[in-house]
């Protein structure tokens, strides 16, 4: 069995009242596993707000080294220090806004690893390269170059998000949500064993409580990693909701 997570990426949004709202978050007892991913200089007060709650928090993105002369940036520990439990590494706005590559991304899940971070390892491809011949080639070489050979179940989760997919409000067909996770899985399997069979997959991409439910039928989706729907608990309970 693998427990299903609600994962929310606010990328470069948060204020005070969506902070307070996390609070009203719920998942009941055996409910999914719910996490939310605020700009780091939140991560405090909103650890703070969800203190004694079912609301984990998570970081955005973490750097590959522990310490050092890296204006700007931060590290896994200091993600854990604040409340952290998680970290996204290799979201297709880093990769593309930092140039951030399969290697980066491998080491910066390497250093949430030694953190005590579990790490959301984000894959995804173009629409370019959704129309290609080789989409799921590509998406499969990704994961295998941005996935840790020490990754477990337990420190590793991926999300799949087409990069077309992501705020736009278009989503691939479930036909092709089944048959990417499908292959992740048959991937994580391969080069992982069990652990690959119990590590979760997320998919990402303009999720939102209109869809959500159709996308968690397909048995190799563990839950969801949401953009702009996490940005309002009305919008983002019904899509962890979904999930029970
Ligand atoms: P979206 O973003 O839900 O707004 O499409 C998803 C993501 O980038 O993680």
């Amino acid at each position: 069995m693998r427990r299903k997570l609600a994962a929310g990426n606010w990328k470069m949004n948060g204020t005070p009242e969506m902070l307070a709202e996390l609070s009203t978050l719920t998942g009941g007892e055996d409910g999914p596993q719910i996490l939310i991913c605020p700009p780091a200089p939140l991560l405090t007060r909103a650890a703070d707000v969800t203190l004694g709650s079912k609301v984990e928090i998570g970081g955005q993105d973490c750097h590959a080294n522990t310490s050092g002369a890296h204006t700007g940036d931060i590290a896994a520990s200091m993600l854990k220090d604040a409340g952290a439990t998680a970290v996204i590494v290799g979201h297709s706005e880093r990769r593309a806004d930092h140039a951030e590559t399969d290697a980066h991304v491998r080491a910066k899940a390497e250093a949430a690893y030694a953190a005590g971070l579990t790490a959301i390892i984000c894959i995804g491809e173009s629409e370019e390269e959704r129309l290609g011949p080789d989409c799921l080639d590509i998406i499969a070489a990704q994961l295998d170059g941005s996935t840790p050979d020490t990754a477990t179940a337990d420190n590793t989760v991926i999300a799949y998000e087409p990069i077309w997919a992501i705020g736009t409000g278009r989503v691939p067909t479930m036909a092709q949500i089944v048959e990417t996770h499908d292959m992740i899985r048959a991937n994580l399997t391969a080069r992982f064993g069990d652990a690959g069979a119990h590590m979760r997959v997320l998919y990402g991409g303009s999720v939102k409580p209109t869809n959500a439910a159709e996308i968690f039928q397909a048995e190799n989706v563990d839950g969801a990693l949401v953009g702009g729907a996490s940005l309002k608990a009305s919008d983002f309970q019904p899509i962890i909701d979904a999930l029970a």
